[in-house]
């Protein structure tokens, strides 16, 4: 390592397991094995040192030390996630489970810049980590913690983005991972990851709400490790993202952070990411943190266009945009206090302008998978209803790789994408959305004459060149 100044970790014993709940505020030691308050049943948040006022080192020292981390070649040094471990909850000498996750890049988007209504728009791309998806730089910190705990099983109940990435960081660490899963709602090319990476898939007789249960049995045994979307480590490994974009950006502050809302857990991160760089005094100020949800989707959205102070779950939630199809998210109580005190802003977008972003950021050269494209949508939408300036410097978070859902987008290109599984009330050609921007495959003769043309009318064929 080449750190010369010796800083303080924030986390060395002096983190805590701490009750967001207001009325009860409990708190608990931060290797306690816990996934709620036991006193409320409340989220838990992990509290640092930082939030106690204690000094980790000017944020020049900061700085200058995760720099310098960029031309080492130590294994947490090359992550993205442990390289600013000085903001994480875990001790010097913690034994780090990772696979180089993070170092994802912030792309320039010309074409999804013009289509939003915007001079420019970065979007960074949370899908280029190792199994895909944003999930990665939270399992990292989640796994490191159940080797901590010293569990010999890790658990979730999921075939998608976090299951995959469970079972690489569990393979990693040479512990076992069970995936739980109600029978036949297994996701195909996620559920291909999992098996790769040597996971127990454990399909169940029974519904969702007996999955859930037998999980709750599970936690009981020491040896196993819940690694569920309200596992407040998870939170703490994702949050790094603020710090890792600010880098990246030389610590100018955007206007607008725009991020998908499914589950609401890498909302909540980000939220708590700035708010302890701000803390710190490595930023003056907070980008405007906005939450865009698929519209079949979006409970969150509709609480916040509401009065009311509690969230009134999607009973059967209908998107294409499968990362984000959840109708009752766990963490949204964390991304309402997080869209609030930023002063950002929370929609719901179609399928159809789902659809179209996606082919969008595609004209970019970049691809991602349905769910990420919901930011370029809501951002279009945030610039027509003036919320967003055409001026202003907004980045767009991608949370997964366009592999991860290769159907969708090949659908889409050849008009054959239809929406919502349940709408017996549509025809089919009413469920069929449009690919405004599809392109097909053409079928040509084996000539340079017939490529040539085949060539001419791709070319004109696109619209927007
Ligand atoms: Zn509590």
């Amino acid at each position: 390592m080449i750190e010369t100044e010796k800083l303080q970790p924030i986390a060395a014993g002096a983190a805590s397991q701490l009750c967001i709940e207001p009325a009860c505020g409990s708190r608990f030691g931060v290797n306690e094995r816990l996934y709620v308050c036991p006193r409320c049943g409340g989220l838990l948040d992990v509290a640092l040192k930082v939030q106690a006022g204690q000094d980790v080192g000017r944020p020049e020292q900061l700085r200058a030390l995760w720099t310098r981390r960029l031309a080492s070649f130590d294994a947490r040094d090359r992550s993205g996630v442990w390289r600013y471990r000085e903001l994480l909850p875990f001790p010097d000498d913690a034994p780090v489970v990772t696979l180089a996750e993070g170092n994802t890049p912030v792309y320039d988007a010309p074409v999804s810049a013009t289509y939003c209504g915007l001079d420019a728009l970065k979007l960074k791309h949370q899908g280029c980590n190792p199994t895909g998806s944003f999930k990665d730089t939270g399992m990292t910190a989640a796994v490191t913690q159940a080797v901590i705990l010293g569990a010999r099983t890790v658990v979730c109940a999921s075939t998608g983005n976090t299951a995959a990435s469970l079972a690489a960081y569990a393979a990693r660490a040479h512990l076992q991972c069970a995936i739980l899963v109600p029978r036949g709602q297994i996701s195909h090319n996620k559920l291909a990851q999992s098996l790769d990476y040597g996971a127990a898939v454990l399909e169940l007789d029974g519904n969702f709400d007996d999955a859930m249960r037998v999980i709750r049995e599970l936690a009981e045994d020491e040896s196993i490790y819940l690694v569920n979307s309200i596992n407040p480590f998870r939170i703490e490994g994702q949050k790094t993202v603020a710090a890792e974009l600010l880098h990246q950006r030389g610590w100018r502050v955007p206007d607008h952070v725009v991020v998908p809302g499914g589950n609401l857990g890498n909302s909540s991160a980000f939220g708590k990411g700035f708010r302890e760089l701000k803390e710190l005094g490595l930023i003056e100020r907070l980008p405007r943190l906005s939450v865009i949800q698929a519209e079949g989707a979006s409970p969150f959205a509709h609480l916040f266009a509401s009065d009311s102070d509690d969230l009134v779950p999607t009973e059967h939630p209908q998107t294409l945009a499968t990362a984000i199809k959840i109708g009752a998210p766990v963490s949204w109580k964390k991304a309402l206090r997080a869209v609030v005190e930023s002063t950002g802003t929370v929609l719901s977008v179609t399928e159809q302008e789902i659809a179209d972003a996606k082919a969008i950021i595609g004209r970019d050269g970049v691809g991602c998978e349905p769910a990420s494209a919901t930011t370029v949508a809501g951002i279009k939408r945030l610039v027509a209803d003036g919320i967003i300036g055409p001026d202003e410097d907004v980045v767009a978070v991608l949370t997964g790789h366009i592999l991860k859902d290769t159907d969708y987008a090949i659908n889409y290109h050849q008009d054959k994408l239809y929406t919502h599984d349940r709408a017996p009330d549509k025809t089919k050609e009413e469920r069929r959305l449009a690919g405004t921007y599809g392109n097909p495959p053409a079928r040509v003769k084996a000539t340079k004459e017939a490529i040539l043309e085949g060539l001419r009318r791709h070319e004109q064929g696109h619209p927007g060149d």
